[in-house]
């Protein structure tokens, strides 16, 4: 685990450098208030700190007041090293956000033990950050394909038509399906049309773009929504994810298998108002059109509004 020393003494900083790395720590030092707190900053920065009450620049307690501030969602252990022992001075230090604190001159041992809580209450939080995460996922995620589930996709599709009203930019809305998908199911079993849904859904992912967001409508069936798209932009990225996915056989367990796909496509200009329902209403008419056309093609419709 990463410690950080900071302390405008050079000896002092040795000395907790030489104890903590036998102790198995990975040390940051800095010389200075201001020091500390840069390298408390960043994604890698350590999450235990012994800092010296009086350094130039910041003091101790106000690097912690500021990193308690900062409410970061990861938490960082803050042990105070002072060599007052004025109650005033104690209460102010843990006031300031510090977890403990240790008066100079200290003892090695007692160091040593002080540490151990801020090391567990860190790796703890970090198991509950990790466990968090991983709840999120679950609760926005598709556990087959990775992709956003049903209820988060359409809640960006409902977040990008208003964004779409507002800023008066286009949105595309794709509806693509996997054709005679039941086919592979019964032809080869469930397992291996499973694998082939995780190839498609990467293959829609790798042809987009970083602000597109792609998920699982239902079954074999995908929700796109395009950002900035008109329907012709919208239709030609269809047009890229119907060639990836039919252009390369997909490896299964039951060796290498064609999947084709047929894509709808509608898009709401910007600056009108649409529901979800409506988008989604005409991109399924265009599937719907592009199934009738034969599959394996893109069927593009414009969003009118409905039942005017
Ligand atoms: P079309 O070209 O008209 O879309 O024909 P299709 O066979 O793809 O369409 P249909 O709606 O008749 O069948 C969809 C199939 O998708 C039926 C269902 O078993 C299968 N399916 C849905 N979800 C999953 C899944 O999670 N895994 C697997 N393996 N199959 C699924
Ligand atoms: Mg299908
Ligand atoms: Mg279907």
């Amino acid at each position: 685990m990463k410690v950080l020393i900071a302390d405008d003494s050079a000896i002092s900083r040795r000395l907790l450098e030489v104890a903590l790395r036998t102790w198995g720590y990975e040390v940051v030092v800095a010389s200075n208030g201001d020091e500390a707190w840069e390298s408390l900053q960043g994604p890698d920065a350590p999450r235990l700190a012994i800092l010296d009450w009086m350094m130039p620049g910041m003091s101790g307690p106000e690097v912690c007041r500021r990193v308690r501030a900062k409410n970061d969602e990861r938490y960082t252990y803050i042990l105070l090293v002072t060599s007052r022992s004025d109650k005033e001075d104690l209460i102010e230090g843990m006031e300031a956000g510090a977890d403990d604190y240790i008066t100079k001159p200290f003892d090695r041992n007692e160091l040593k033990v002080r540490l151990g809580p801020g090391r567990r209450i860190v790796e703890l939080q970090d198991a509950l950050l990790k466990a968090q995460e991983a709840l999120r996922e679950q609760a926005t995620k598709d556990g087959l394909t990775k992709l956003w589930n049903r209820r988060s996709i359409l809640e960006i599709l409902s977040r990008e038509l208003a964004r779409s009203e507002r800023e008066k930019t286009p949105l595309g809305i794709v509806l693509g399906d996997l054709d005679h998908f039941k086919a592979v199911n019964d032809t080869h079993g469930h397992l291996v049309g499973d694998s082939v849904l995780r190839v498609a859904a990467r293959r829609m992912l790798a042809s987009c773009r970083s602000y597109d967001a792609v998920g699982r409508y239902g079954g074999e069936e995908f929700l796109l929504v395009l950002p900035g798209c008109d329907e012709r932009a919208a239709e030609t990225q269809a047009e890229r994810m119907r060639f990836e996915i039919e252009s390369k056989p997909i490896p299964t367990p039951a060796g290498e298998i064609r999947v084709t796909s047929s894509f709808g496509v509608t898009a709401a200009p910007g600056g009108e108002t649409f529901s979800p329902d409506e988008a989604i209403k005409a991109a399924d008419e265009a599937l719907y059109a592009a199934k009738e056309r034969g599959r394996n093609c893109v069927v593009g419709l414009p969003l009118a509004r409905r039942g005017a």
